[in-house]
């Protein structure tokens, strides 16, 4: 079968660059200006160009392909590897009046969508990669060519990716069938090699690539040593009234801290881990994103394909995996670009057991992970911006201080423990290796208690050389010490001498530590922001139930009709008229339409 003749793309008018679709863009999504690099993208797909498009969650990824779904004549295909981000995708679309459908195994009105694609009454289709490699996907894509492919988590393609779908290899030959077409792959997470190879995979040129920063500005970071978890985790909920995600090492973990903070907060708390059924995984997921305060405890397993805007704190109640994960993670805060928190609490415990499990990898692996470990290690330890040290660790060069980190907010002083270290160390070395911090603390604090007297431990020329003053820095220190590596735990918790320990003892390498933060945090007062809505304010609650009322009867998220910050400027600004509440940013035509006047009637009671 041949292919139909090439089709004069609208795309190829030169009027139609981005800053054409100003009025568009105001139109459709209520939007005033581009957002970061998304004018370069845009402008890229409207002149039929190949683009890759590396950009952090949240910087508004899907508008370079909804907004030329709009513009352009013909429809965008967006190969999408989730069917429950598809759909959420699709649910925003519609309400921004944008013609779309979705095919996917859970879609019953698949002859309907095909039929609407073959009529031209689509601007978007969303498919899966499975679907979107087989033959009748490809004859659909011969009655009538699409205007833009867009290739969504294309790091899926890689191998080097983390997330490799062998599905997205065999989207190369659609993609070549139909050269003119323009392809435009997106994804969040991709290292220098990742990015090469999908430009390879995926006949893309070298000069196609758009790379935005991976900074996330409104991201607040905080790591805190675990002094007890759900305590601290109870006050950091109490500060951040919004809906968040927090991590817990394990499923049993998940499910004890989802209770204690239920009971401590009396806000809603649903556990997540893949050990549930799948109706309650789906119903604690769904819940959580048509929430406006919902928690979730839950295991890594929670939060690929979740596209929540207004998640507005992800903590971490035990060491995430690796840097890569962390941000991953803790990008899932703020998409809607309102203030977030991240909050990581650690424990020596948790290096302790990552480092346990390394003897337990393959030989190849080792070193890569043990990497890994170090540089968290380095992320929890250090007194300088985490930011900096996250950005630096992604290859980019950022500024020494962000402002909007713990360690930028509240720098802690540092204090030089190197002496205090071969104190411990020969303590550790003259009691045996095999007793916990407890006991070591006793034996250099000079307590003789029971223990020390009867293993003759009061004995020892360690006995009692540590100072008052000096006693405090002992628990911070043992946790930096295994963090090191330079202390390991025995499997009975004591402690020994891991590979970093003798030259510590030695004094060869100089351990200068944070001053404890036993202080710091229970301290709320400094650097803490008011939560960004204005809970509270009739208007805005008032504002807000409508926007649940409505979002129930449509059956989408509330962040789907507007996002908070569209609600806070409601609150703030009043608008009387219809045209008053279209120039609000966020407020597009056709949610104008269906949804001004409920809203506009609701100002006018106050
Ligand atoms: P990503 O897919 O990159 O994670 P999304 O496409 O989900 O990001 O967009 C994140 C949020 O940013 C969405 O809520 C979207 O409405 C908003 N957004 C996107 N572009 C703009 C813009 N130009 N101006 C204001 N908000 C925008
Ligand atoms: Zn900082």
């Amino acid at each position: 079968m041949g292919l139909p003749p090439p089709r004069d793309f609208a795309y190829r008018d030169p009027a139609m660059s981005a800053a054409a679709l100003l009025p568009l863009l105001k139109s459709t999504f209520g939007f005033d200006a581009f957002r970061g690099r998304q004018a370069e993208v845009v402008d890229r797909v409207m002149a039929g160009e190949r683009t890759l498009a590396v950009m952090p969650t949240g910087a508004g990824k899907s508008l370079t392909y909804q907004l030329p779904a709009v513009a352009l004549d013909g429809c965008v295909v967006v190969v999408s590897p989730l069917i429950a981000l598809m759909h959420d995708q699709l649910r925003g679309a519609r309400a921004a009046g944008i013609r779309a459908a979705s095919l996917t195994s859970v879609d019953a009105d698949f002859a309907d969508t095909r039929q609407a694609y073959r009529d031209g009454a689509l601007d978007l289709l969303y498919i899966a990669p499975e679907r979107a490699t087989g033959d009748g996907f490809r004859s659909l894509m011969e009655a009538r060519a699409p205007a833009l492919f867009a290739i969504d988590e294309a790091h899926c393609v890689s191998e080097w990716g983390h997330d490799f779908r062998p599905d997205y290899r065999l989207l190369r030959p659609l993609l070549d069938a139909f050269p003119d077409v323009p392809r435009l792959a997106l994804t969040a997470t991709a290292d220098k090699h990742t990015r090469e190879d999908i430009l390879v995979q995926l006949g893309i040129p070298g000069d196609g690539l758009v790379l935005a920063g991976f900074d996330r500005r409104n991201i607040r970071y905080r790591v805190t040593p675990r002094i007890s978890a759900a305590k601290q985790l109870t006050d950091f909920i109490a500060a951040n009234p919004g809906p968040g995600i927090i991590y817990c090492p394990t499923r049993d973990g998940a499910e004890r801290m989802a209770a204690k903070l239920a009971a401590a907060t009396g806000r809603s708390v649903a556990a997540y881990h893949a050990g549930l059924d799948p109706e309650t995984r789906a119903r604690v997921q769904h819940d959580f994103v048509a929430s406006e305060d919902g928690i979730v405890t839950a295991t890594v397993a929670f939060g690929m394909g979740i596209d929540k805007p207004d998640v507005r704190f992800v903590a971490h109640a035990g060491l995430p995996k690796s840097i890569e994960s962390y941000y991953q993670e803790t990008g899932r805060a703020g998409r809607d670009g309102d203030p977030a928190e991240a909050l990581m609490l650690w424990g020596a415990e948790d290096f302790a057991r990552a480092r346990m499990r390394l003897s337990e990898l393959p030989d190849a692996r080792i070193a890569g992970e043990r990497a890994r470990l170090n540089a968290l290690a380095a992320l929890v330890e250090t007194v300088e911006c985490r930011r900096a040290l996250l950005l630096r660790h992604f290859g980019e060069n950022p500024p020494e201080r962000c402002g909007n980190c713990d360690t930028c907010l509240d720098p802690p002083s540092q204090v030089d423990a190197t002496v205090l270290a071969q104190k411990l160390l020969s303590a550790v070395y003259r009691t045996g290796q095999s007793y916990g911090a407890g006991h070591v603390e006793a034996v250099l604090t000079g307590r003789a208690d029971e223990r020390v007297a009867s293993r003759g431990h009061d004995k020892l020329s360690v006995f009692g050389i540590v100072s008052g003053e000096e006693a405090r820095l002992i628990k911070p220190l043992v946790r930096t010490l295994v963090a090191r590596e330079a202390l390991e735990t025995t499997e009975h918790g004591g402690l020994m001498f891991g590979p970093a320990g003798r030259a510590v003892m030695k004094g060869e390498v100089p351990v200068l530590i944070a001053e404890p933060p036993a202080r710091r945090l229970t301290r709320t007062s400094r650097g803490e922001r008011a939560a960004a809505n204005p809970v509270g304010d009739p208007l805005f609650d008032a504002l807000r139930a409508t926007r649940r009322e409505l979002a129930i009867e449509a059956g989408v998220p509330p962040y789907v009709i507007f996002h908070d910050a569209v609600l806070r400027a409601m609150a703030s600004e009043r608008p009387a008229t219809r045209s008053a509440l279209g120039g609000i940013p966020g407020v597009g035509a056709k949610k104008l339409e269906a949804w001004g006047d409920a809203f506009l009637s609701v100002i006018r009671q106050f």
